[in-house]
């Protein structure tokens, strides 16, 4: 197997190591999540500087080492400036990188999951729809990807298809009010939230920008999504998630 690769990535997370160089997790488009040292990308006049910044995209040239690999050149292809340049924006471009580190096992590629952040870090960027409803977006699209896709068309347990509906976790659904009262977690959930959860997983992001939310439905979905999460996936507590929640 050769020991060089080429690969196209998205550095989630960079931080300084010895004396100059950078430790990164990358998301590849060919390889899934991996762990990279970049040596002396700290240093005076280092070309791979630029490219080894969070929210930085790139193509890497890796030497494949027996647990990590090493940066040999970098090219940077964008650096999503406004993200780090807003505090609202940043704070929310961090936590997706985050949910992707925490949600993906290492060397497992998953070229839609490369495209959802990457198409999500850009909207984030240019900045036209609410970034609120952006991360709920790619909560909801992470988790379709992910194998968990919300059961929302119809009742979970009967099929039917009217009424008030409830949320039910342990349904990964809807359930309609019959249905509903046999499971004593599950929570009310609107109509118009029901719909907005079902129209944001067949939507792009460019979409989000025509898209109206009431602040009832943004709690709603919300909680859903987050409740979902909990209880079908182990990711476990996200660190940035109490800075996005402090700043929005
Ligand atoms: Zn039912």
């Amino acid at each position: 197997m050769t020991r060089q690769v080429k690969v196209e990535a998205l550095v989630l997370y960079s931080r300084p190591l010895g004396e100059g160089d950078r430790l990164l997790t990358l998301y590849t488009r060919e390889l899934g999540k991996i762990s990279a040292v970049a040596p002396g990308a700290r240093k005076m006049k280092s070309k791979l500087a630029a490219a080894v910044e969070l929210f930085a995209r790139g193509h890497f040239l890796l030497y494949r080492g027996r647990s990590m690999y090493t940066v040999t050149q970098a090219a940077q292809e964008h650096q999503y400036h406004a993200i780090r340049q807003e505090m609202k924006l940043y704070a929310c471009g961090l936590y997706l990188a985050e949910l992707v580190t925490k949600a993906v096992e290492e060397n497992e590629a998953n070229p839609a999951i490369f495209e959802l952040l990457l198409e999500s870090w850009k909207h984030l960027e240019a900045g036209r729809s609410s970034p609120v409803l952006l991360v709920r977006y790619f909560e909801l699209k992470l988790l379709d990807l992910l194998g968990y896709r919300p059961h929302l068309d119809d009742c979970a347990g009967c099929g039917k298809q009217r009424g008030a509906v409830c949320w039910s976790d342990q349904a990964g659904g809807i359930l309609c009010t019959d249905c509903g009262q046999g499971d004593a977690e599950a929570f009310s959930l609107s109509r118009g939230t029901c719909a907005l959860a079902q129209y944001l997983l067949k939507v792009t992001p460019s979409r989000l920008v025509s898209i109206r939310v009431d602040e009832e439905q943004h709690k709603e979905l919300k909680r859903l999504v987050q409740s979902f999460y909990r209880y079908w996936t182990d990711i476990g507590s996200i660190k940035s998630a109490a800075f996005l929640e402090e700043i929005t």
